[in-house]
């Protein structure tokens, strides 16, 4: 127990004297994912909140930073009224759907409209499981099955039923607990990454996510930093769940236990 939490502060110690190292280029940005890396992770999607601290941090940090910009498998509307905070920008739906810090709607590739016919027609042929929902996000879904009576028989069952989704250009992933399903070839977290850095022409760079879609956020960093362009600090949150992929875990520079940690580190890098 002794020796866990000092690991534990020693994970956190480190993430900030190289998260610091980052945010002193300048210009510098925030990019992090939501759930289960900001916000702990509950049965009830829609019940999900920002953690404690990590509001006042993240408003500190939107005035000190070039963009702080949450990057989310959830509907932008949806973020933004979770985390609560003014001043963010919200690339949504895996990077298909940006919300403007001063926007009242978010905007979608136009090749959005498409895609929502392909997945109702795919979400169609799932059939009612006990304690499984899907959250139907326009241009990306999530079937979640943490409240499924036994979750390790839902999986399959699910999978089987959304079989053929990759025949109507609809990607597959599991995360923790869940089946993601995005539009191939209409953008990921990872080239939501990679414009947000091009369009605020930033040299530094923090980014945290806890899931494998925050891979593909994570290579573009990683691309981006061992070409010299950036300098960047990798976080991985979640390490007390059990949850975390092991890929990132080793993407990580740093894995911090829980969205709890992750908020004190917000908080100790939005003192100035
Ligand atoms: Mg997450």
């Amino acid at each position: 127990m002794v020796e866990s939490s000092r690991r534990t502060d020693e994970s956190l110690a480190r993430a900030h004297a190289l998260a610091s190292a980052a945010l002193a280029e300048a210009p510098a940005g925030l990019l992090t994912d939501f759930d289960g890396t900001l916000s702990p992770i509950v049965t009830n999607p829609a019940s999900a909140a920002l953690v404690d601290g990590a509001a006042g941090a993240l408003s500190s940090l939107v005035e000190r930073l070039a963009v702080v910009a949450i990057v989310t498998g959830r509907a932008p509307l949806d973020a933004r009224r979770m985390t609560g905070v003014s001043g963010l920008l919200i690339a949504g739906n895996h990077g298909t759907e940006w919300l403007e810090p001063d926007a009242d709607e978010p905007v979608a590739a136009p090749e959005a409209s498409s895609i929502r016919d392909r997945l109702a027609g795919v979400l169609a042929g799932l059939p009612p499981l006990s304690g499984v929902t899907v959250e139907h996000k326009g241009v990306s879904a999530t079937v979640h099955y943490r409240g499924a009576p036994d979750p390790l028989l839902a999986l399959p069952r699910i999978l089987a039923a959304l079989g053929d989704a990759e025949t109507h250009g609809i990607q597959l992933r599991t995360g923790r607990m869940s089946v993601e399903l995005r539009p191939v070839g209409l953008g990921d977290k990872g080239s939501a990454t990679a414009a947000i850095i091009e369009r605020f022409g930033l040299r530094g760079v923090v980014m945290m996510g806890d899931d494998v879609t925050d891979l593909d956020m994570f290579r573009v960093v990683t691309d981006l930093r061992v070409s010299g362009r950036i300098r960047a600090t990798i976080i991985g949150v979640g390490g007390s769940s059990g949850e975390v992929p092991a890929s990132m875990v080793e993407a990580a520079d740093v894995v911090l236990a829980d969205p709890a940690q992750a908020a004190e580190l917000l908080v100790a890098l939005g003192r100035r």
